[in-house]
């Protein structure tokens, strides 16, 4: 039978990264029977292979599951309860005890600044949020950030402290105190819980229900698309909420943005694999399989429907990087799976670019540096495509010699003179035990902060700072943790555009310009990163037959340079002369050896490791 629409509880779990969102999601499918206990691994809805791998929840991940929650009530007095309760428990009015079966549609989030996109979406289809903080941690930077973005979405969040089994009776009582200023609420309106135990689980979920308003919904029809995947036979599958109106196989409908009709293939819940249904309608979370075969019209923000609702603001990528195909007669899969791609993560971006070395590629914008990473990993894993890489970059607004403003992406593109440059300018907020606020604003000079406040709130303190986004990408997280031994966390957002003095660097092995290593660099920092780079060069690339110059140049000026020696052996002396056939073998070798070098030079081959190396 289908519940009502009020035993419907649409909700999400946000907190900072690792604080145990998808622990406490597999407790949640543990306690209602979603998945088998000997089936349910930790972490159960990172189902993403490279989620496991790294032990970290990328895409948002909804499940709908039932509950069959108990309150006590006085039967007289709850006459509005009364007419929600299913048939079968209305026997047990007569007790105090009242059963019902609620939905639950929880949505699991990703917790790193870069995939705040993912959480912006869930919060657009639920009603309500639970803030999980990690005991032993406390609030963190991004426990802020997405409990600012919950209360604009106007939520009703329920502040949880997690990790109870581990955690001091001190830690516990420092981090209600801090979760509780947040929420402006009492410490004991803040559950206390173990995701790993199982403790307070179940009164966590009670909680949910009672708290978390039922779903609101409209009289016309509308679905929202907060994400999607693509399927081979049922072509893009639309992640919905449904706001209004029900939705069934095939029914004749009609993506509102993209102004297409089309014929509804299949509907069906995520528990969390995906299960076809009868229909969905109002309140429901689930999927509405579209046969659209072309990825690019199904976009996530559209509505499914009758009424248009509000999408979502998308936002701009800020880190750039290039992506050629390895095997350049990939370019076709890489470009298909690019697209893929993005039906599941709309927030990068994608435009044709072609490198007379490298041939055709993508210029890709992302939403940080992570991103980027798991964008080009994930296209190995489930695409089976390699590609080769730029160094990141944020974009430059450059005023040229003749006035006119271009914005560059890619580091080849910069010029050699300008009038102007203007970088984006990225407000950092730091949280960090107190004892590490000295070691933090040392990173001053480094990491180029300005505007520095600070907060001090019992044990911690808050830094906020302006610094330019083309720091914040290098390795101002590896430091900051270092600095903090790992206690600090930060969240940021671009907010300005401010003058830079930068130059472009670019590196020439034996003569060839390498496209993907050059980089947009401060004045001030150029020697230095020049050296590193060909030092570290010299270090990783291997020897040859022939001598191999690194050079870094600036502005047409060498800055640095070092040699790879020759290797210095006659590879045919121990041949006694004689046996031409084996000579002429070996200097074959050779001479592939000398051609893969000079394809490695023109940055065919530049292995991924280097550009890891140098960016260290
Ligand atoms: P998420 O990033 O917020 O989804 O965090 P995860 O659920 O992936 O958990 C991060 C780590 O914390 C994992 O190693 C979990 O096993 C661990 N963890 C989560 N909840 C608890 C808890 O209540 N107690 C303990 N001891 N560890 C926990
Ligand atoms: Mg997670």
């Amino acid at each position: 039978m289908k519940p009502l629409n009020n035993n419907i509880r649409n909700f999400t779990i946000i907190s900072h990264i690792d604080h145990g969102k998808s622990t406490l999601a597999d407790r949640f499918l543990e306690l209602t029977g979603t998945v088998q206990k000997h089936q349910l691994k930790p972490q159960y809805l990172d189902q993403l292979e490279l989620e496991r791998e790294r032990g970290i929840t990328i895409k948002m991940a909804p499940v709908r599951m039932r509950y069959a929650h108990s309150t006590r009530i006085n039967a007289d007095t709850n006459a509005d309860l009364h007419r929600y309760i299913s048939g079968n428990h209305r026997n047990n009015l007569r007790e105090s005890v009242q059963v019902e079966d609620y939905i639950l549609n929880l949505i699991d989030t990703p917790g790193h600044n870069d995939f705040s996109y993912e959480v912006s979406r869930a919060l657009k289809a639920v009603e309500g949020a639970v803030l999980l903080v990690d005991a032993t941690q406390g609030v963190q930077a991004q426990t802020l950030a997405n409990f600012d973005s919950a209360q604009k979405a106007g939520l009703k969040i329920i502040g949880a402290i997690n990790k109870i089994d581990i955690a001091s009776q001190e830690q516990i009582e420092n981090s209600l105190q801090e979760l509780s200023r947040l929420l402006n609420v009492k410490t004991d309106e803040i559950l206390k819980i173990s995701a790993k135990t199982g403790e307070g689980v179940s009164d966590l979920l009670q909680t949910i229900i009672e708290k978390v308003p039922p779903p609101k919904n409209i009289n016309s029809s509308a679905a929202l698309i907060f994400s999607s995947l693509y399927d081979e036979h049922k072509g893009v599958i639309a992640f919905v909420r449904v706001f209004g109106g029900s939705f069934k196989s095939g029914d004749e409908t009609k993506l509102l943005g993209a102004n297409r009709e089309f014929k509804i293939k299949e509907v069906g819940f995520f528990r969390p694999e995906l299960q076809k249904e009868d229909k969905l309608l109002p309140g429901d979370i689930g999927y509405i399989a579209t046969g659209i075969k072309d990825p690019d019209s199904v976009q996530v923000g559209d509505t499914i429907g009758e009424k248009i609702l509000e999408g979502f603001q998308r936002p701009k990528p800020v880190v750039f990087v290039s992506l050629y195909p390895e095997d350049s007669n990939d370019y076709d899969k890489l470009k298909t799976s690019l697209y893929k791609l993005r039906l599941n993560d709309s927030s990068f971006s994608i435009t044709p670019v072609n490198s007379e070395v490298l041939g055709r590629g993508f210029q890709g914008g992302f939403l940080g540096k992570l991103h980027f990473e798991i964008v080009a990993q994930r296209l190995e894993q489930e695409f089976n495509v390699r590609v080769i890489t730029s160094f990141p970059t944020v974009s430059y607004k450059v005023k040229l010699i003749n006035g006119n403003w271009i914005e560059v992406e890619n580091p080849n593109d910069f010029p050699d003179n300008y009038s102007k440059v203007l970088e984006p300018i990225a407000k950092v907020t730091i949280i960090a035990p107190f004892k590490n606020l000295g070691d933090i604003l040392k990173l001053k000079e480094s990491f180029r902060f300005n505007n520095i406040t600070t907060d001090i709130q019992a044990e911690k303190v808050i830094i906020s700072a302006l610094m330019p986004l083309a720091e914040l990408i290098a390795d101002f997280n590896d430091r900051l943790k270092s600095v903090s031994s790992g206690y600090a966390s930060f969240s940021y957002e671009i907010i300005d555009y401010q003058e830079a003095d930068v130059k472009r660097l670019d590196i020439k092995i034996a003569g060839n310009l390498v496209p993907g290593l050059s980089r947009i660099i401060p004045e001030e920092k150029i020697e230095k990163i020049a050296r590193q780079m060909v030092e570290k060069l010299k270090e990783i690339l291997p020897q040859q037959q022939f001598s191999q110059a690194i050079q870094a140049i600036c502005g047409g000026r060498v800055i640095a340079r070092e040699t790879i020696p020759a290797l210095k052996k006659d590879v045919t002396g121990y041949l006694y002369g004689g046996d031409r056939t084996r000579k002429m073998k070996l200097w074959q070798k050779q001479k592939r050896g000398k051609k893969k070098l000079l394809q490695m030079a023109k940055g065919i081959n530049v292995p991924k490791e280097i550009f890891k190396d140098l960016l260290k």
